[in-house]
């Protein structure tokens, strides 16, 4: 994790730890089984603690959710909120951030017996539209090696990004498609995951490799607000995997757009005037949906949804 990404209390953009539960591999791991990377301090009740040790690092979070909480506990506390604001214009981004293999999308997606955040914000905002009469369309695509591909087309087809005369940026073509029910959506959605993987075969695991943005747009009487709920590439150190060739290129340009967005979060929790969107593919689509523009009608909220891994040693 980089040191700026971090918050402080007047943050817009909240800044959340998730653990998960060790693996099966990991438990079976063959001395003394496997130790927590992670241990949480009071900030108020512990000042001064995270300087003891030189070897570990400290982040300021804005909350912390253990092995032990199900992700049902991380919708309720972070994201359901988000989604009134939604319904009346505005946007909001939700990321996992982390190593491969700490969870982002298990964390995203879920399972059957266990759904994550993108079918929880999914069901919570169709049922918010059965009462309200508003219509939901998503977007779904993937930003690797710096360029979009629509994973709602055949063939995952590559979107320009383009700005129009008012600096809007615009990604041109990319495909809406409405959703008005749960099986609907999760069919559209699994052809769309389905789609990212074929998109690169010859590749492995590629999926873990590029920054997948679902976006789920609400028009609501006149208004229309958006929720990105985004599984991010996995920020690898190259020192440790060894990475050559198109591995390297791949990791030098996910840790470019991720450092790239830790800048941007850096300069709105920091009241910046200058926020850095330019810097990235992912930091230019996300500009109207991270920090407040000059839109009084609608304010923009963000969650940074930090994923990390309790390893074994
Ligand atoms: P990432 O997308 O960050 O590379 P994954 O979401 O694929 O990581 O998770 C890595 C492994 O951890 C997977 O086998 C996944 O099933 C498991 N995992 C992650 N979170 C949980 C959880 N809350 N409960 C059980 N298994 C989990
Ligand atoms: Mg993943």
């Amino acid at each position: 994790t980089s040191k700026q990404i971090r918050s402080n209390s007047t943050s817009h953009v909240r800044v959340v730890v998730r653990v998960r539960p060790f693996l099966p591999s990991e438990l079976e791991s063959k001395d003394k089984g496997p130790v927590p990377c992670i241990s949480v301090l009071n900030a108020d009740s512990d000042p001064g603690r995270e300087k003891k040790s030189p070897r570990n690092e400290c982040y300021k979070l804005d909350s912390f959710f253990s092995q032990e909480n199900g992700l049902d506990s991380i919708f309720h506390g972070e994201v359901s909120n988000l989604i009134s604001g939604v319904f009346k214009g505005s946007n909001a981004t939700v990321f996992a951030y982390g190593a491969t293999g700490s969870g982002k999308t298990y964390t995203m997606q879920g399972t059957d017996r266990q759904p994550g955040l993108i079918p929880l914000s999914m069901s919570r905002i169709l049922s918010s539209c059965e009462s309200s009469g508003s219509s939901i369309e998503i977007a779904y695509y993937e930003v690797y090696l710096d360029r979009c591909y629509d994973l709602l087309e055949p063939k995952a087809k590559e979107v320009m990004v383009l700005e129009d005369k008012d600096g809007q940026v615009q990604m041109k073509g990319l495909s809406r498609v409405t959703v008005r029910s749960m099986p609907e959506f999760s069919q559209i959605f699994a052809s769309g995951v389905q789609r990212r993987k074929i998109a690169h075969t010859g590749l492995n695991d590629v999926s873990s490799r590029s920054h997948g943005v679902l976006s789920i747009i609400v028009s609501s009487g006149g208004a229309v607000g958006k929720l990105n709920l985004i599984d991010l590439a996995g920020n690898e150190d190259n020192r440790r995997t060894g990475n050559e060739g198109i591995r390297l290129l791949e990791s030098a340009k996910i840790n470019q757009s991720l450092f790239a967005l830790s800048n941007v979060i850096y300069a709105l929790n920091n009241n910046e005037p200058r926020i850095p969107y330019r810097e990235s593919k992912l930091t230019r689509i996300l500009q109207d949906s991270l920090g407040g523009r000059a839109n009084p009608m609608s304010y923009h909220e963000a969650v940074h949804t930090v994923s990390l891994a309790a390893r074994s040693r």
